[in-house]
């Protein structure tokens, strides 16, 4: 392709919502024959919300939802900012200031959750992982709410307190209205899809299934999203690699292509090579239809 026809590629990217950062970009993008979909805020809306509670102890809901808001507070993560917005729903009308009891101690755990203490007792808000690795027991019953959810692609997030697991909350994230055939539409331009996620295997595999991919990875770290991307190209693979979060960009930088979300974190907006602005997952397509134009057919 002459440096024209790349300049009037981009541009008509732009026009379109696609920002293409350079030739470099457009040019890679149509080699691309592997795509790697983050799950959370990529393929689903990434506006988790909160549907369902089991408590496991008797405690008022009122009283359960004190405490993780009160954690949850100090969270970016997309599923803190649903627990905390539905436990808005038991604040009482009187309180303006802060109703929430004090935090100390909080940290965030990667791909875990997080830990605080409130009212001098541990509270732990996340997956079996942070869970087991604290050695908090998890009851058969427990495991069987859980089962429940994640077939119905729903993340269970599990709430310890002082050492008990005390509740679990179902969140729903779901799927993007075009994902599935976007998909469909990849498999017929002869590009696999992979999901990626930081979630649980079995809400992964359902989400996968619902958008009609066939190869999931679940449970990985910002550094495992990265190394499977790395090791698709020594499978021989050309991968993009599609995310929004931030801990998508390790992902995104080692990908031949890799495309943010527009609606997604700035730092995946700066390691990518493609922003899609329109957060739209057609877009995926958009950006590939573009590269093979400008460098296959126009030449
Ligand atoms: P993703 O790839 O889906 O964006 P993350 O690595 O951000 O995943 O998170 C993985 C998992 O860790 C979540 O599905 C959740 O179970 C748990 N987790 C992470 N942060 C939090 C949090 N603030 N509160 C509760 N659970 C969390
Ligand atoms: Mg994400």
């Amino acid at each position: 392709a002459t440096p024209t026809a790349v300049m009037v590629g981009t541009g008509v990217g732009a026009s379109q919502g696609v920002l293409i950062k350079g030739g470099g970009a457009l040019e890679s993008a149509h080699k691309v024959n592997c795509i790697v979909f983050d799950k959370t805020g990529t393929l689903t809306v990434g506006k988790p919300v909160v549907v369902n509670t089991h408590l496991l102890k008797t405690m008022l809901l009122r009283d359960f939802y004190m405490v993780v808001a009160a954690a949850e507070a100090n969270s970016e993560h997309p599923l803190a900012k649903a627990l905390v917005e539905y436990a808005n729903k038991f604040r009482p009308a009187s309180s303006d200031l802060c109703w929430l009891p004090e935090v100390q101690d909080f940290v965030s755990i990667t791909g875990h959750g997080v830990r605080a203490l409130v009212q001098n007792k541990t509270l732990l808000v996340g997956n079996t992982k942070l869970m087991l690795e604290s050695e908090i027991t998890i009851s058969e019953d427990a495991y069987e709410i859980l089962k429940e959810a994640e077939e119905m692609a729903r993340t269970g997030i599990l709430v310890s307190f002082d050492g008990v697991l005390v509740g679990i909350v179902e969140i729903s994230d779901p799927v993007k209205p075009e994902a599935q055939d976007v998909v469909s539409i990849l498999k017929s331009m002869n590009i696999k899809s992979i999901v990626v996620t930081g979630d649980n295997w079995g809400t992964a595999n359902a989400i996968a299934k619902e958008v009609g991919i066939e190869t999931v990875m679940a449970e990985t770290l910002p550094e495992g999203k990265a190394e499977k991307v790395k090791e698709l190209q020594m499978s021989g693979l050309t991968v993009a690699m599609v995310g929004d979060g931030i801990n998508d960009s390790p992902a995104l930088v080692a990908a031949d292509v890799g495309m943010a979300i527009g609606a997604g974190t700035d730092i995946a907006i700066e390691a990518a090579d493609i922003v899609l602005m329109r957060s739209n997952l057609e877009d995926v397509i958009t950006a590939i239809d573009l590269s093979r134009k400008t460098f296959k057919r126009i030449r």
